[in-house]
């Protein structure tokens, strides 16, 4: 794009583009995928040397001090759960990597050992001490798994570093994740694409009009494996162990903050679109658009004057958030 500086990286499992207008906009690239590294490397599940894994592996054993950023996200991971009623949860990492094992050999847990690892998953059960600086994982064999906020929590501190830097127009996009800074240099919103999840080439059912906006979108049709005719999706229940399987291909949410749209995104696609209005109402300022099965396309009212709906097969419909 004109008179913008662009990048594109692999980090934190995807890949990341950026656009950044202004005269410091090569150094606010290099600074940003700098910050993004250093974060993959501290919240890595799979890294062992990561500073979640040092947490991950003292579970049941002794707190372990955690940078702010972590015991932020820490206490943002409890905040999301408790307002999703536990749609979301980061100490799902026990069943992630269980189903994670099996799917790799082709095959499903075994229902014994999920209802074992179930009373593991409670976001609650997590102690952060402020002032020690320090979080503990009371009950052996419990873990934390990031993957349903980091990127977004990666798109907030990218946006701090633009502020910093005065940059007046940017948008980041991690694998989905998108933050736009300001509007385009043109005085134009950025338009961000909602893909029809089963349609081949990726064509996008509706377009989001935004301004200083994050908007994430989270779907069980991203990455899945099919076992027996099956598919097995990566967004699991963590009130039943298994992966959700609900009315909607996908949940997008558009807010000020994205590591909070990122936990939200992932609760809506677990919900569904009859409980997603619950989840809604506990997060004011954040809007959403709902794709179902049936290709009808729900958008709380504050999207309707962005959404423009440019798939012909899809109906657009409001949801409202009960208040
Ligand atoms: P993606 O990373 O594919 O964009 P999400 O933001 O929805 O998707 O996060 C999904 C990841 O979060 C999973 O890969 C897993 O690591 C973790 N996860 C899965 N289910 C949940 C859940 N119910 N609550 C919290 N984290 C989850
Ligand atoms: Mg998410």
């Amino acid at each position: 794009m004109k008179g913008y500086e662009s990048s594109t990286i692999l980090c934190m499992g995807t890949v990341v583009t950026q656009l950044v207008h202004g005269k410091r906009a090569k150094k606010a690239i290099s600074l940003v995928n700098r910050a993004l590294r250093q974060m993959e490397a501290h919240w890595s599940f799979h890294l062992r040397s990561s500073l979640l894994s040092k947490l991950n592996l003292a579970a049941g054993v002794r707190p372990v001090k955690v940078s702010s950023d972590l015991l932020s996200m820490l206490a943002l991971g409890k905040e999301l759960s408790v307002r999703t009623c536990g749609a979301f949860d980061i100490t799902v990492g026990p069943l992630v990597k269980e189903w994670a094992s099996c799917l790799d050999s082709g095959r499903i847990p075994a229902d014994a050992r999920i209802q074992e690892l179930l009373p593991l998953v409670n976001a609650n059960d997590i102690e952060i001490d402020r002032g020690r600086r320090t979080a503990f994982l009371p009950k052996l064999g419990q873990a934390v798994d990031l993957g349903g906020i980091a990127k977004g929590y990666a798109a907030d501190r990218a946006l701090e570093i633009y502020r910093d830097l005065d940059i007046p127009s940017a948008v980041i996009n991690l694998g989905g994740n998108v933050f736009a800074l300001g509007s385009k240099a043109n005085g134009e919103r950025w338009r961000v694409g909602i893909h029809d999840p089963v349609a081949q080439q990726g064509r996008p059912v509706i377009v989001l009009e935004v301004a200083g906006k994050s908007v994430v979108t989270s779907g069980g049709y991203e990455r899945f494996a099919v076992v027996d005719g099956k598919a097995y999706h990566h967004l699991l229940d963590p009130r039943t162990g298994y992966p959700a399987y609900t009315d909607l291909l996908s949940a997008t949410v558009v807010g000020d903050t994205s590591a909070v749209a990122d936990g939200l995104a992932t609760a809506l696609a677990v919900l569904g679109s009859a409980r997603a209005a619950d989840a809604l109402e506990e997060y004011s300022g954040f809007e959403a658009v709902l794709v179902t099965a049936d290709k009808t396309v729900l958008v709380t009212p504050g999207l309707m004057g962005s959404a423009v709906p440019v798939s012909p097969e899809a109906t657009v419909a409001p949801i409202s958030k009960l208040r």
